[in-house]
């Protein structure tokens, strides 16, 4: 056989083997099958048959002298396995394998190939022949089935579903990453052991789960949402399906479980449904506050919810806690925010949340931490609420019954609930700002006159209900005009808010306010009668018309004011404000600050009063009234138990003035004060006096006005004086009306008590005619009651006046009180009264009132006292 550089067309398996003429047939079926070829032993092609010049895609001529480097695809493997093939071949042996290659065309060729030393005769390797197999498809297909299970598991560790595998017998065969970031268990405690054990374990009581598994043999998957606990006992909700895999054969092979966690998104889906109906349905802020804190807390029962307002002066406002006595968050209402305020007023201070593990012994809750202490909770956690700019506007706590720190699951809670609360919170102010604006006066903060006119509305239908009458004031600045124009606008403007603030200061409860327009303002009284509206005017105008710095400008601003009545000038607020403006106009033709009714027999009563006024006013002034005496006396004996002091006023224009015309205006008026404490005084000399005369007078009543009892000085005052004529606290009696039961100023009923316990008696005075509950009689502290005149007066002639007046007895004798009958004119009504057990009485049968003199001559005379 001759071996040229040249490659042979001899077929490479004829030259090698050199066969029997027999075998020829046979080799040339294995030359056209196998790929053949012959190298040097340093690796150069010598020859190759016709399969392998296909293969490769070279003809015979390109192939020969081609290094094998050339052919094999070093990229596919590593560089130097070429080079370990050709050294293990020079060492005789043989190789076998598949191995990648590179085609003529650039294209990949992978060959299942044995590789072969021949020997020379000298065992020197003489070359080296290969046979081989084209298995590129094979390899290729391998290649993609192996990708594709590399993208599937890639594809299931990185899901964020938990993936459990099972064969059918419910063993765990794989599990994912996701598992144990979900539940918190590994791989290693899952793999091998029953699917329901971890079911189980997770399960918050067992559901139909078990049953699941069972019914999966019928081919049918499995779909829930479960309520399902982690390792660490955090409830997690869960979608879980469970599927059943058959296998070729149609049986059930495995169980495919894929649980999803629906914890955040279902309880933000949960609440803010919840919160934000409650919203849309302009619940108020408190009520969406505590249905937050309410589904908290039933998601997560281990956490006591709370959440606070933090206001404009930075304090601290409860808005809902509903798990915690109403008393816990009255204690926090107006605690201000700073560094170290419990871990709500710090977190609203600093801006950040604020976890206090342990409140007994943190310095942030000291001075607080009397309130959760004694209710078991130990630990609080705080997180501002804030609104879209960043601005603190309240807190959202969770207090725990135990030291701790807040989990995961918390965390996440509270970033839902307190950004469902800001928008809350944000809301609740935008409608108080719509409401500002819609209803209230951009400038001074009055009413606007939508608001005012609403109010008003209501006012007169509760005026009509209960036959009342309601006053309307039509209030018009004088020279406004002037101040503007004179010191520009800013000025007015300021004088405006001034005069606002004034009015304001003035209206109470009751009253309404607003502005009607530029310098018009209007004020509804109600209740208020005519006198009522002349006095509430003529205080209005004093406090308007005080004077006022403006810019640095001393101004004297007045007012005219109309005032019109309801029912008597008309039925609605339109007619009565048209009306009250006809009114005010006609008081400013009369000049500046003057007030005028719409009804002329008003204003003329207005002015009569108004001149009274001024007269009774100089008459305190100049002390000008005197007091007369009238005696109390034992209806049986005729001695002499006391005096009542009744004022008495003559005047030189108006002559003698009844009481019950001056003391009501001195009431309205605000004389009421100046005219008791000269009583008082006046009556206390006048007992010291008599008594230093010789004249025996056992006690002097003084009468009182309800406003008097406003006054908390007066047990002082009283004593005072007492002490100054050297008279015992028992001396005085105090007369009061059944007006005082009326009158819901605290004071009253403190100085009442007050009074009572210094030892001065309290009487009531026309008992009978005014408020219809008797029970006041048990809570304040009377020794005597004032049978009214007007039962007296009527008893001789009518049954029903004596039987009052018998009931009134009797009234008196259960209660331990003296009656003593006011009005005793003749000697039937006393022998009546005695008959029926009154013992005191007082009236024109023993004598009119009479002054200090007059007593002195009378008592001589009766010698009753003497
Ligand atoms: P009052 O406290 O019920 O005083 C009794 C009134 O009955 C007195 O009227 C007295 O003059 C009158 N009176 C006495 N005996 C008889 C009688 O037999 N028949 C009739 N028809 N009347 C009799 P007066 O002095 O006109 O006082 C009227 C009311 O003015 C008093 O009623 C009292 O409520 C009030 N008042 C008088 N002085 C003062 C005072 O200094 N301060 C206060 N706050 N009120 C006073
Ligand atoms: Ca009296
Ligand atoms: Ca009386």
């Amino acid at each position: 056989m001759l071996y040229g550089k040249k490659v042979s067309h001899v077929p490479v398996v004829e030259r090698i083997l050199a066969p029997t003429s027999e075998h020829k047939a046979l080799l040339s079926i294995l030359d056209d099958s196998l790929a053949i070829a012959e190298f040097s032993p340093d690796g150069t092609l010598l020859s190759a048959n016709g399969l392998y010049q296909k293969l490769f895609g070279y003809s015979s001529a390109q192939l020969s002298g081609l290094h094998h480097r050339v052919l094999y695809a070093s990229s596919m493997s590593d560089a130097s396995a070429c080079d370990r093939l050709w050294g293990s071949l020079k060492n005789g042996q043989a190789i076998s394998g598949q191995y990648p290659y590179m085609r003529a065309d650039g294209r990949l060729l992978w060959l299942a190939a044995t590789y072969k030393a021949v020997f020379a005769a000298d065992g020197r390797v003489d070359k080296v022949v290969t046979f081989a197999t084209d298995v590129t498809a094979r390899v290729e297909q391998e290649r993609l089935e192996h990708e594709h299970t590399r993208l599937i598991s890639l594809f299931a560790e990185h899901s964020h579903n938990a993936l459990v595998l099972a064969d059918h017998k419910g063993c765990v065969l794989f599990v994912n990453d996701a598992v144990y970031r979900l539940f918190g268990y590994t791989s290693q405690e899952l793999l091998g052991k029953p699917l329901m054990q971890l079911f189980n374990s997770l399960q918050a009581q067992s559901t139909p789960l078990s049953e699941v598994l069972e019914h999966l043999d019928t081919g049918n998957s499995y779909r829930s949402e479960e309520l399902l606990y982690s390792k660490s006992r955090q409830p997690l909700l869960c979608a879980l399906r469970v599927n059943p895999i058959v296998d070729e054969h149609g049986a059930f092979s495995h169980v495919v479980c894929v649980v999803n966690d629906l914890t955040d998104a279902k309880i933000h889906e949960v609440l803010q449904r919840k919160a934000l109906e409650s919203m849309a349905g302009e619940a108020p802020l408190a009520e969406v506050m505590t249905l937050i804190c309410n589904e908290v807390e039933r998601i997560a029962p281990e956490v006591v919810a709370s959440i606070l307002r933090v206001d404009e002066h930075c304090a601290l406002r409860p808005l809902a806690s509903p798990s915690l006595p109403q008393s816990f968050a009255r204690a926090l209402d107006g605690v201000v925010i700073g560094p170290d305020v419990g871990s709500c007023g710090t977190a609203a201070f600093i801006g950040s949340p604020v976890h206090v593990r342990d409140i007994e012994n943190d310095p942030l809750w000291a001075p607080y931490k009397h309130l959760p202490l004694p209710l078991g909770l130990r630990a609080c956690w705080s997180t501002p609420i804030k609104t879209s700019a960043g601005q603190v506007i309240g807190t959202f706590a969770f207090y725990y019954r135990e030291v701790r720190d807040p989990s995961e699951f918390h965390k996440r809670l509270v970033q839902i609930c307190t950004h469902l609360c800001a928008l809350a919170l944000e809301r609740e102010s935008a409608r108080l700002k719509i409401r500002q604006l819609a209803f209230y006066d951009s400038l001074t903060g009055l009413p606007n006159r939508n608001l005012l006119l609403a109010n008003a509305d209501q006012a007169i239908a509760s005026a009509e209900r209960n036959q009342q009458s309601l006053a309307v004031l039509f209030i018009d600045l004088d020279r406004f005009k002037q101040v503007n124009d004179s010191f520009g606008h800013p000025a007015g403007d300021d004088l405006l808010c001034l005069i606002a603030e004034r009015l304001r200061s003035e209206a109470w409860s009751s009253e309404i306010i607003g502005r009607w327009s530029g310098d018009e303002f209007v004020i509804v009284l109600n209740p208020c009668t005519a006198a009522q509206a002349v006095g509430t005017v003529e205080r209005l105008q004093a406090l308007i018309s005080m004077p006022c710095d403006i810019g640095g400008i001393t101004l004297m601003p007045s007012a005219s004011i109309g005032i019109s009545q309801y029912p008597d000038d008309g039925h609605d607020m339109e007619t009565l404000l048209h009306c009250a403006d006809l009114a005010m106009y006609q008081a400013k033709t009369r000049g500046r600050g003057r007030f005028s009714f719409f009804s002329n027999d008003m204003n003329q009563l207005a002015q009569e009063r108004l001149t009274l006024e001024i007269a009774l006013r100089n008459a305190l002034q100049k002390q000008h009234l005197q007091l007369h005496y009238q005696p109390l006396v034992n209806l049986k004996t005729g001695a002499l138990l006391g005096v009542e002091a009744l004022a008495r006023w003559h005047d030189p224009v108006f002559g003698h003035v009844s009481p019950t015309r001056f003391i009501p205006l001195a009431e309205e008026s605000g004389l009421i004060g100046v005219l008791s404490d000269w009583a008082l005084t006046q009556s206390c000399r006048q007992l010291a006096q008599w008594r230093s005369e010789g004249l025996a007078v056992p006690g002097v009543s003084v009468n009182l006005s309800a406003t008097n009892f406003h006054n908390r000085d007066l047990p002082r005052q009283i004593i005072d004086t007492l002490t100054q004529y050297a008279l015992e606290p028992h001396d005085l009696t105090l007369e009061i009306t059944e007006s005082v039961m009326l009158d819901p100023n605290p004071s009253i009923m403190l100085n009442l008590h007050e009074l009572h316990t210094l030892g001065i008696e309290l009487a009531m005075d026309d008992f009978g005619t005014g408020y219809s509950s008797l029970s006041y009689l048990r809570r304040i502290p009377l020794s005597t009651l004032k049978l009214d005149k007007s039962f007296v007066h009527d008893m001789e002639h009518d049954a029903a006046a004596q039987a009052l007046t018998r009931a009134v007895i009797r009234i008196g004798e259960s209660l331990n009180l003296t009656v003593v009958a006011e009005g005793v004119e003749n000697e039937a009504q006393r022998a009546l009264l005695q008959a029926q057990g009154c013992e005191v009485g007082q009236g024109y049968l023993f004598t009119r009132p009479l002054s200090p003199e007059q007593l002195a001559e009378w008592l001589k005379s009766t010698a009753c006292g003497v």
